[in-house]
């Protein structure tokens, strides 16, 4: 039984790298039969924004992923982090320092010049023997903890196996700032803790991190749980994904027309497979995750792969679904009586909601232009003539005239008899009934409008002779 948690800082909005990690862990803890919970790490006021944290939270309401229990806020939990905060420096595992910004400025700066890594020099580590300075009296101590200072700090990662730190690389770091606030690394691994996590499933951009917070655990006699560092997400290029590549607020693919099943099909193969199989239900996703299958090298982002799984999913979605998803983009077909013969007609080509959304525009309203360049090329002298004997042999047969099959029943007689090639008359029909000589079928779309609505349309454009 895996706990698990996302725990996003609501600084910006969620991207797709936060949403892969946070699907991760919740597939494994509904796999497990475990839990799955959101915690808000906002102890960082100054970056922190509302609309962010809104934005988190509606972003996993619309891809569904539900959480257990209620979400838990960080800045809500301060007093158990000063609890912790003064037992560790009762035990003298953690210690005031009063190094000025300018001296830790000055010591980084030194450490650079000499080739260096810059880390805390131990000014104020009290250690047995060492006289500390005295105190200044203008400077607002920070805390931090006691790091080991020989030895290797090792835990052993779900994706990465083996990882070793050597002490030296995690100094004494601050675990509360001047402003009494605790700092990241430490609230973590606190809430981790207390929070029961038994599988942390997270960005390999948090690797140091890691190093760091078992520093904590093991000051606080805390069990470790398990890591997973997955790797980025990186453009086709192989760099960091950029807004521009795909590294968007997950709202947006919602705005761009994505189903939430095709972003979270996409995002569970961006770093996790099994064997090739690239579709995956949600029951399917449960049924084969596991986070020991992460891959071990990063993935790269795919717009083609996403646009085609959402065509599968628009495809195979019910339409009431659909219907629903549209409203949206505000399409409303509730009272339509063709509705379903329009999504059936629409879906097979649409790779997003807004590309749906425009194909059904494009049928239901009536056009008020008609293409200049089709109507050079289809509209001939003849052309009124046909299309006026079409409508009457359509009006004798309208009590016949349902579905696609029976326009097609009376058309291609009609055709033969006047040695027609098909886009003699097609073409002006599609023209007259959608503006454009690129809509779908004929039959199809004079299913969907019925008799009257075309002859309606038809009439209209011969009116003005295509001429608009
Ligand atoms: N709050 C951290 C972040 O948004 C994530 C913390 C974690 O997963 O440990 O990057």
């Amino acid at each position: 039984m895996a706990i698990t948690r996302f725990a996003p800082s609501p600084t910006g909005y969620l991207h797709i790298g936060g949403l892969r990690t946070a699907l991760y862990s919740y597939l494994w803890a509904r796999k497990t039969n475990g839990e799955f919970k959101l915690r808000i790490e906002d102890t960082d006021t100054q970056r922190n924004n509302e609309s962010a944290m809104k934005a988190i939270l509606d972003a996993f309401d619309w891809v569904g992923l539900n959480y257990d229990s209620e979400v838990e806020y960080q800045s809500k939990r301060l007093e158990i982090y000063q609890k912790y905060i003064d037992q560790l420096l009762e035990e003298g595992k953690a210690y005031n320092c009063y190094m000025s910004k300018d001296e830790l400025d000055a010591l980084r700066q030194k450490q650079m010049d000499n080739k260096q890594t810059p880390r805390y020099d131990g000014t104020w580590r009290p250690e047995e023997g060492k006289v500390l300075p005295s105190i200044p009296e203008d400077v607002e101590p920070v805390i931090r903890i006691k790091s080991p200072d020989d030895g290797i700090i090792t835990f052993i990662d779900g994706v990465k196996s083996i990882m070793n730190f050597d002490s030296s690389e995690v100094d004494d770091f601050v675990i509360s700032r001047s402003n009494g606030m605790p700092t990241y690394n430490f609230v973590v691994a606190i809430d981790d803790a207390l929070m029961n996590m038994t599988d942390i499933i997270r960005g390999d951009d948090h690797l140091t991190n890691t190093a760091k917070q078992i520093v904590i655990y093991e000051s606080l006699g805390f069990n470790v749980p398990k890591f997973y560092h997955v790797p980025m997400i990186n453009n086709p290029q192989g760099k960091k994904l950029s807004k521009r590549d795909g590294a968007m607020d997950v709202m947006d693919y919602k705005k761009l027309g994505y189903l939430p099943e095709a972003l979270l099909n996409f995002l569970v193969r961006l770093g996790w497979s099994n064997g090739d199989q690239e579709i995956f239900t949600m029951n399917e996703m449960l049924e084969l995750f596991n986070p020991e299958n992460i891959n071990k090298s990063a993935s790269s982002y795919n717009e083609e792969k996403l646009l085609w799984l959402n065509s599968h999913y628009i495809k195979n979605v019910t339409n009431t679904r659909l219907s629903k998803e549209l409203e949206f983009f505000g399409c409303h077909l509730k009272g339509h009586d063709k509705k379903e013969m329009l999504l059936d007609l629409c879906k097979e080509r649409a790779q997003t909601l807004v590309e749906l959304d425009e194909a059904i525009k494009k049928i239901v309203e009536v056009p008020n232009e008609y293409e200049k360049k089709g109507a050079k090329k289809f509209v001939k002298e003849q052309t009124p003539k046909i299309l006026k004997y079409y409508l009457n042999t359509l009006e004798e047969n309208v009590g016949k005239l349902n579905i696609a099959s029976d326009y097609e029943v009376i058309t291609k007689p009609f055709i033969e008899e006047f040695g027609l090639k098909f886009p003699q008359l097609f073409q002006p029909i599609r023209l007259a009934l959608t503006g454009s000589t690129q809509a779908p079928s004929v039959y199809d779309l004079m299913a969907i409008l019925g008799f009257d609505e075309v002859k309606c349309r038809i009439n209209k454009a011969l009116d003005v002779n295509f001429n608009k």
